[in-house]
């Protein structure tokens, strides 16, 4: 009797003719199968099958945390910024209900990326980062100003979801549920319409290289460096459902506002309007038109719906993120001689000393660190190998060493 041959039940060759042959419950498959097999799912990531099967699977609603949830979250890490924590939180629980909702009942509900608008400091990115910890889809954070630098706009914009693609772990249909923050937006308006812009950015094309990902299209994104794609160059994304949120400082956009307040209070019951305005703080009444004269196109801007804004951080505050957040600048120093075996505290009045120079030096929230580090970097370096085992920081000490520090930078 001959032998009949295991065949693989995809392209007919015989064991002899292959590597490996694997067998199933009716049927064989080669690894040369195996492999193509492999290649087609990669491709097929790119659509929509996936994201209506696994990609989905992992949002439980009843698992997931609620806006207050998610505020309550950033409040132990972010002082204030009250109106911009519940825009995100909304955002954020939106975006999980929409990859979450069944899309057979016919309201599909829309994607709304987000701006935040405020000075340099002010907390932008440590949102998006505290935001990130808790988040349960792939995060990212790209700075707008890598996409002026090389000169080709689309490749470098398709460069956001290579990072994405990353942190994913190459898996594409959680890839295309992710969340991008986008920092420092700002700085691709258009430079005519903006005066504080002196580098010379392809603004507007940059805005529509942007403008391809925000409305959600298939972007092929090249792979650069991560797994091996065989025959298969780019990776296709779809960025439909990916969430963006965009930062930026806009400075000057203040004048903006101030202009168009001016002008609609002309004509209108004027004097009653002026005094309503609060001058010191005219951030909070921007709007999707002060983003325009700014410099950003009304495409960007239109996709783009949530706008929401950053206060200034006045002394009460700065106060505050010494001491209060979870992982604040004293609790990390404290950790850091803990560890040590030492007890440091600080008296309240170096704490004081600590913020009136961050004012002093113009630096807000950025500036307490630095401020800190220079007040510290004396028994950061002593007192580990000292017999004292408390040590407590007080405004005459803090005031010694700044002083000491800003004596050396004279010298250098
Ligand atoms: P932005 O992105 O708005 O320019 P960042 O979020 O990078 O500012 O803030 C710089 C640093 O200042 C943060 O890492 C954080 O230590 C501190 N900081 C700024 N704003 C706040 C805030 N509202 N609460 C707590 N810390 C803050």
């Amino acid at each position: 009797m001959v032998k009949r041959k295991n065949r693989c039940s995809f392209c007919g060759r015989s064991e002899e003719e292959v590597a490996l042959m694997l067998s199933g419950m009716s049927g064989y498959i080669c690894d040369e199968c195996v492999r193509q097999a492999e290649l087609i799912i990669h491709e097929n990531m790119g659509g929509k099958a996936l994201l209506k099967t696994g990609g989905n699977a992992a949002l439980d609603m009843d698992e997931l945390p609620k806006p207050r949830d998610i505020k309550a979250f950033l409040d132990q890490y972010v002082i204030g910024q009250d109106s911009a924590k519940r825009y995100l939180s909304v955002a954020v629980y939106n975006h999980y209900k929409r990859l979450a909702q069944p899309d057979d009942d016919g309201v599909e509900i829309e994607k709304s990326n987000i701006v935040m608008v405020g000075p340099t400091g002010t907390g932008k990115t440590l949102l998006a980062r505290t935001i990130a910890k808790q988040l349960k889809v792939p995060f990212t954070i790209v700075d707008a100003t890598i996409f002026t630098e090389a000169g080709y706009v689309g490749e470098d914009v398709e460069s956001i979801l290579t990072r994405l693609l990353q942190v994913a772990d190459y898996d594409v249909a959680a890839t295309e549920r992710g969340i991008v923050f986008i920092d420092e937006i700002d700085k691709i308006a258009r430079k005519q319409d903006n005066p504080s812009i002196t580098r010379d950015v392809s603004g507007e094309g940059v805005q529509q290289g942007l403008l391809k990902l925000l409305e959600g299209s298939i972007v092929n994104v090249p792979p650069k460096g991560g797994r091996k794609h065989p025959d298969q160059d780019y990776i296709h994304v779809d960025t439909r459902n990916i969430l963006f949120i965009c930062g930026g400082a806009f400075d000057g956009i203040e004048r903006k506002i101030a202009q168009r307040l001016n002008t609609h209070v002309v004509g209108y019951d004027s004097v009653q309007n002026q005094q309503r305005i609060d001058t010191k703080n005219l951030m909070k009444y921007i709007v999707p038109q002060d983003l325009k004269s700014f410099g950003l196109i009304p495409e960007i801007i239109g996709r783009l719906p949530v706008l929401t804004y950053l206060e200034p951080l006045d002394r009460e505050a700065l106060r505050r993120i010494l001491t209060e957040p979870k992982n604040s600048l004293v609790k990390q120093q404290i950790k850091l001689f803990e560890m040590d075996g030492i007890t440091l505290s600080f008296e309240d009045d170096a704490l004081d000393f600590i913020v009136d120079k961050a004012i002093e030096y113009k630096l807000g929230a950025r500036g307490l660190r630095s401020i800190m580090e220079s007040i510290m970097i004396e028994a950061q370096f002593c007192a580990p190998s000292e017999q004292e085992k408390t040590l407590t920081i007080t405004r005459k000490y803090a005031e010694e060493q700044i002083r000491k520090n800003e004596r050396m930078k004279d010298f250098s």
